[in-house]
């Protein structure tokens, strides 16, 4: 039997489980435990700012306004595209609002913000430190408040719709922030997330190998359930789910497999971003290694998709109340 843990949680259980001690490639391990009421999974006691700031390296943002080399960074720009007409459509199906106002929390370079623009809408990000967001470009004039959304002085009821892409799962308090983000809609107004589905197929084969797992980045795992119960918790109504992402799913399978094979973890992950510092070799070996299990990587991410367990879950909901 997994050791129990004395855990407070948002759902009202006070019990979790011990799931593992994840280890990252420098040695250091962090516990993941499940709650025994809602079933999310968090890193707990959560590593303290120093020690996330370690792992909040600039390597983890990349040097300059793209996160990844050239090829990668079009291939994250294609489906940032997607994202855009998807929020548009959705906004403009529900608001009818002229020049609908967005704000985008963890915005990074602004590359979602921008295609926003472009479609009409007013919008306005948020990075947690000056530095970071010093990558969205200045000619594009768009507002960034710099600091936790939880500390941030924003108007309340004053957005049409919120959006998290791959950020939520970084926040320490999820639940509050929620709460947050509920006062800062108008009524009415929707809420996109995407993280990683910790219920999907993949994160539960590879274990602590998973990909997404992305220790001690990700300070808690969601799956459909405990999200939506989440939402609901908040006053939130759902209006739409999805675990397929072909930006996430493919790549989440095929790093790792190569994790759990051994290899150094994510180091193939580190070449396509750009911050490798391994040796030539070393890094066409990776990206073979990549090509290669590109076939088996796309059919496992269908697969499981249509199972209802894809490697990330994407929610649109709706303010009530
Ligand atoms: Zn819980």
């Amino acid at each position: 039997m997994r050791r129990r843990v004395e855990r407070d949680c948002w759902c009202g259980a006070r019990t979790a489980r011990l799931v593992a001690n994840v280890r990252v490639p420098d040695g250091a391990q962090f516990p993941l435990v499940r709650c025994e009421g809602c079933k999310v999974y968090a890193l707990f006691p959560q590593p303290d700012d120093a020690t996330l700031a370690h792992y909040y390296s600039n390597e983890y943002y990349g040097n300059s306004r793209k996160k990844f080399i050239g090829p990668v960074a079009k291939f994250v720009g294609f489906f940032q595209g997607g994202r855009a007409r998807h929020v548009a459509r959705e906004v403009n199906r529900h608001r009818r609002c002229e020049e609908p106002r967005l704000l985008d929390v963890g915005c990074g370079n602004g590359g979602f913000l921008m295609q926003m623009q472009q479609r009409g809408f007013a919008v306005e990000g948020t990075e947690w430190t000056a530095d970071s967001a010093r990558r969205i470009p200045a000619s594009a004039g768009i507002p960034v408040h710099v600091g936790d959304l939880l500390t941030l002085d924003l108007p309340e009821k004053s957005f049409d719709a919120i959006t998290l892409w791959h950020v939520f799962e970084h926040l320490r308090q999820p639940d509050k922030t929620l709460e947050k983000i509920h006062r800062l809609l108008k009524p009415g107004g929707l809420l996109f997330l995407a993280m990683p589905n910790h219920e999907s197929w993949q994160a539960q084969r590879f274990g602590t190998n998973w990909f997404h797992l992305d220790p001690p980045r990700h300070l808690f795992g969601f799956g459909v359930k405990s999200l939506s119960a989440l939402l609901r918790l908040r006053k939130f109504q759902l209006l739409a789910a999805s675990t397929f992402s072909f930006e996430q799913n493919p790549y989440g399978y095929l790093q790792s497999v190569l994790n759990s094979r051994g290899w150094p973890r994510d180091r193939a992950y580190g070449v396509l971003k750009g911050t490798s510092r391994d040796a030539f070799a070393t890094k066409l070996m990776d990206l073979m290694r990549v090509a290669l299990l590109v076939p088996a990587a796309l059919l496992y991410a269908v697969a499981e998709w249509r199972a209802g367990r894809g490697g990330t879950v994407t929610m649109v909901a709706r303010k009530r109340g």
